[in-house]
């Protein structure tokens, strides 16, 4: 899904942004102030791949929100809306982490293929990042450093526990047997008791979920092994 947040105080101009980008493929959602762009942007965990963002906004600018929408991704992509009197904006935008700007008024196709540039680099910038990373919900899991990370905070995990993670993390939803956890972390060769899987999945209960004995994210399946989810 193309996900792309519309952010434009003037109803008549917003419309006609959503009408194009909605006939262009993009699943968009609308704000018609600062305040409620950056609501939107935590209630969606951040997850827009692209923000469309007019500078003058009742309440707290586009300067402002793009700011503050940068500091949070690194990979998001902006582009500002300007009328044509602000010049300055531009700049200003650019320096505050924008990717590109348009000026008003703009023709649907020429929004439509500044919109799908930015997108393009954005996909291919994820890619990259994500090669690195397994995410789900609050949590990330760096493939190279081997760490944990939930709501950007680490947590100190065994390398069993990565192990583990890593196996559910890319198996989400997915019943694992104990058997097949025990063969994919501990190896085919492990004669040990199937015992050990539950010992390790107590013990990283305790680090992942709000409250251990009733699970959010590591669920047991009765009777069969557990589920990753997502
Ligand atoms: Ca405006």
């Amino acid at each position: 899904m193309k996900k792309i947040l519309t952010v434009e105080d003037e109803s008549s101009i917003r419309e006609f942004v959503v009408i194009n980008l909605k006939r262009a493929g993009y699943t968009v959602f609308e704000a018609g102030s600062g305040e409620e762009a950056l609501e939107l942007f935590e209630q969606h965990n951040g997850d827009f791949d692209v923000i469309l963002l007019d500078v003058m906004l009742p309440g707290i600018d586009g300067f402002t929100v793009c700011k503050k929408i940068r500091e949070q991704s690194g990979t998001m992509g902006i582009i500002m809306l300007s009328a044509k009197s602000q010049e300055m904006d531009k700049v200003s935008g650019l320096m505050l982490g924008a990717d590109d700007y348009v000026t008003k008024p703009f023709s649907p196709s020429e929004l439509v293929a500044r919109v799908d540039a930015i997108h393009r680099r954005v996909v291919a910038a994820e890619k990259t990042s994500s090669a690195d990373k397994l995410t789900s919900g609050p949590f990330a899991l760096n493939l190279k450093s081997r760490t944990l990370e939930k709501n950007n905070v680490e947590i100190e995990i065994t390398q069993v526990e990565y192990q583990l993670m890593e196996l559910f993390m890319n198996n989400p939803n997915a019943a694992l047997s104990r058997s097949e956890i025990l063969s994919k972390v501990w190896g085919e060769n492990y004669f040990g008791d199937e015992k050990i899987v539950d010992v390790n999945i107590r013990r990283l209960r305790v680090k992942l979920e709000e409250d251990p004995s009733k699970p959010q994210y590591l669920l047991t399946v009765w009777g069969f092994g557990y589920k990753w989810i997502d």
